[in-house]
């Protein structure tokens, strides 16, 4: 059976025990799996907000356990910006959040202007970094003027992917655009 996007991401929230989603909300997202709405607020309707503030909660709990066990180490978590969103890049709350720092994929911190990062690290409280692709099919000659755009829109956090498997070539091309990001 062939599945919508919002299927997908209604059928990716999760209604086990330790998630604690209320049974009456799990029945209404199970049912709204199939009704060819555009997006899950349509689908779940007047429930959207309750699910998605079971889901924050459920993302907080995680979040502050995982700082309770850090016993003060840095934290920095992989965080999305679609507020459905699941995966290893998913979406917390607004916050402010346990964390040092949020990292997120590389089209997710393209898309994002100063205004936007600003208002994404004041709500987090948290320091904001890209997860930059240095990989093929990046051109490494442009990595420098990338990673210099994404730190003049505030990303001051970058995560390489992927060090260890660069050639040479690339991996001097990945220091020179990080020297470059230090100025
Ligand atoms: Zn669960």
């Amino acid at each position: 059976m062939i599945r919508s996007s919002v299927d997908e991401d209604l059928l990716s929230i999760c209604t086990c025990a330790a998630c604690d989603q209320d049974p009456e909300l799990a029945g209404a997202i199970r049912r709204a799996v199939g009704s060819g709405a555009e997006s899950v607020e349509e689908a779940l309707g007047d429930l959207a907000g309750p699910v998605l503030a079971g889901r924050r909660a459920a993302t907080r709990r995680m979040l502050d356990a995982v700082a309770d066990a850090a016993g003060g180490a840095r934290l920095t978590v992989h965080a999305g910006l679609d507020r459905w969103g699941t995966g290893s890049f998913t979406t917390f709350g607004p916050g402010p959040l346990p964390v040092d720092a949020l990292i997120l994929s590389d089209p997710a911190a393209g898309a994002l202007d100063a205004e936007a990062v600003a208002a994404l690290a004041s709500g987090s409280g948290a320091a904001v970094g890209a997860y930059v692709q240095a990989m093929p099919p990046q051109d490494p000659d442009g990595l420098a003027e990338r990673w210099q755009a994404l730190a003049r829109a505030g990303i001051t956090e970058f995560v390489i992917y992927h060090g260890g498997l660069l050639s040479a070539a690339r991996s001097a091309a990945a220091a020179a655009a990080l020297a470059a990001v230090r100025g």
